[in-house]
């Protein structure tokens, strides 16, 4: 495992991304933190948890309108870093900046709360939520979520709250779980009011 500074903010494709935590809550088999050790040419491991003023003052040396937005996602699951990214993405909200979320969905068990889509809601725009699989058994088999099945549980209520907090919903699979996976997991993105987005597996490290 490599470790460097100065990897809290990054650049890929037209975004910035900001990268809070190594932490995460699930410990998939797909991960790229299995695999790689960053993105795009981005180292990722983070030598320490960069405190908000730290990346606000990394995001300050760059010209944020540039941008098409700001991203918060890997290497680790950012709402394990919650506080910090309200208020990093609050920062960037004060500054017209566009936000977005790349997330797990188990912020409620993470926070030991039940109201992050709502404390998310004034902050970011839009949420994408992986929700990998059609069933609770399956995600776990492939996500290991340390709150066991009851991760998948909390994912579909979140990814419900954030829809009901009116912040634009995502929910996406990728393509190697099969059609019928796809299929059923379609249904349920349509039953839980959020998009779609089945992304191909080479797309997997850039946005996962
Ligand atoms: S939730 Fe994301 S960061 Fe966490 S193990 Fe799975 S793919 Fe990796």
């Amino acid at each position: 495992m490599l470790y460097i500074m100065q990897n809290c903010v990054y650049e890929f494709g037209k975004s910035i991304y900001i990268n809070l935590t190594n932490e995460c809550s699930n410990s998939c088999d797909f991960c790229i933190r299995n695999f790689k050790e960053g993105v795009g040419g981005s180292e990722l491991w983070l030598d320490h948890e960069p405190s908000a003023a730290e990346v606000e003052a990394e995001l300050e040396k760059r010209d944020l309108a540039s941008y098409d937005g700001a991203v918060f996602c890997g290497f680790g699951e950012p709402t394990c870093a919650f506080d910090r990214l309200l208020e990093v993405a609050a920062w960037l909200k004060a500054r017209g900046v566009s936000t977005r979320l790349n997330t797990n969905g188990q912020a409620n068990l993470i926070c030991g709360t039940t109201d992050a889509a709502e404390r998310l809601a004034p902050v970011m725009d839009s949420v994408s939520v992986s929700l990998n699989a059609s069933s609770a058994e399956k995600y776990q088999a492939t996500c290991h979520s340390r709150f066991g099945e009851k991760g998948y549980a909390a994912m579909l209520d979140f990814v419900r709250d954030c829809v009901r907090a009116g912040i634009d919903t995502t929910v996406s699979v990728v393509d190697l779980i099969g059609e019928k996976e796809v299929e059923e997991c379609g249904r349920i993105a349509a039953s839980l009011g959020a998009k779609y987005r089945v992304r191909p597996a080479i797309e997997a490290d850039s946005d996962y």
